[in-house]
């Protein structure tokens, strides 16, 4: 299925929108869609409240930093809590970041099972939820 329009954007959206297959696999690419948005809204809210308001009150100045900062902090907490695996519980972008800081989106990228209990990502029946 490809819009008329796909020329243009499948090119670079498929590079940018794959995180693998083991986060395509568990269905998790929205929870890092979902960073990628909030990391931009809280940058957009700063940049609004710094540049875009030019009659802001100190506070509300805070109040919107506020904002930023807990949205920043939701994202991040996204992001490094909750992709999982879904066998063994294996933080996924935790260990990426720990195994290649800078380059964490091509190690995950990589695996193709997890890298902890070698799930493919599907869960398997005899194993329980929290298992080491
Ligand atoms: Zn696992």
């Amino acid at each position: 299925m490809r819009p008329s329009w796909g020329y243009l954007t499948s090119e670079a959206g498929s590079r940018v929108i794959s995180y693998g297959p083991l986060i395509d696999r568990t269905h998790q690419a929205w929870k890092l869609h979902a960073v990628n948005i909030g990391v931009l809204l809280a940058i957009v809210i700063h940049v609004i409240a710094r540049w875009a308001l030019p009659g802001i009150s100190r506070r509300e100045l805070a109040l919107f930093s506020g904002a930023s900062a807990v949205i920043a902090a939701l994202s991040l907490l996204i992001f490094f809590g909750t992709v999982r695996c879904p066998a063994c519980g294996a933080n996924w972008v935790w260990r990426a970041t720990k195994e290649r800081a800078g380059r964490w989106l091509q190690w995950l990228h990589e695996q193709q099972v997890c890298p902890v209990c070698g799930s493919s990502g599907n869960v398997p029946s005899d194993r329980r939820w929290g298992a080491e």
